[in-house]
């Protein structure tokens, strides 16, 4: 069993698969943490992001470990324990840069099908990300386009990220989007998605919509 969960940033999807995920019993995967720790080794290691070869190769190089339980998530990244590093604004602030490499897609996504092929053995995994039923996992049991308006998915970061101001949050999630929008068509629900609109829903309202729909 694979549930895809695509959606913007703030949209929830985050709380959602892992919620689904604790719910069902399933294997839980953040793609977006993915990007996150190729963007931070990138940048610790002073890396022009600008210069897509060795950005490329960088995520070709490191060695990433994400885990896949929904009650205990951590990302290691060469040895060191990036969990709370790449939820930096600094990271994201530039990690569409990143995202946009199609190298680094390329490579991410392997490593993503990997990790979803191995959840397969233990009864199945909530895939969260952009592109993952158009393009990740189209073989999902169930799609899931998670949409939310834009102020309740800036109140929504902003409880996540307090260093940053009303404005400065709106300027990045906006920016974000466009970016984002570039490379994944992620607001184009794919072919047999459901679309879910969380503005008006608590989170577990949500969970039980999605977890239903999974037993269908
Ligand atoms: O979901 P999250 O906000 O942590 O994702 C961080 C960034 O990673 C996104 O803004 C996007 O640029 C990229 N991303 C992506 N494809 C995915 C997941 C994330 O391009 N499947």
């Amino acid at each position: 069993m694979i549930i895809a969960v695509d959606g913007p940033s703030g949209s929830g999807k985050s709380s959602t698969a892992r919620g689904v995920a604790t719910r069902l019993g399933l294997r839980y995967l953040d793609t977006g943490a993915t990007y996150r720790a190729v963007t931070w080794s990138a940048v610790e290691r002073g890396l022009d992001l600008d210069d897509t070869a060795a950005v490329a190769q960088r995520a070709r190089d490191l060695e990433l470990e994400v885990s896949t339980d929904p009650g205990r998530q951590f990302v290691v990244a060469d040895g060191t324990d990036i969990t709370a590093a790449i939820r930096e604004p600094g990271i994201s602030e530039v990690v569409s840069k990143i995202a946009t490499n199609l190298d680094v897609r390329h490579e991410l996504i392997r490593r993503q099908r990997a990790i979803i092929d191995d959840a397969q053995e233990t009864g199945g995994i909530v895939v969260e990300g952009r592109d993952i039923a158009t393009v990740v996992a189209t073989d999902a049991e169930l799609k899931v386009l998670l949409t939310a308006d834009q102020d309740a998915r800036m109140a929504r970061r902003g409880a996540e990220v307090s260093s940053l101001t009303a404005d400065q949050l709106r300027d990045q999630i906006v920016r974000r989007d466009a970016d984002d929008s570039t490379v994944s068509e992620f607001q184009v629900a794919s072919d047999g998605a459901v679309t879910i609109d969380s503005t008006d829903l608590t989170l577990e309202e949500v969970i039980d919509v999605i977890s239903r729909l999974a037993k269908e």
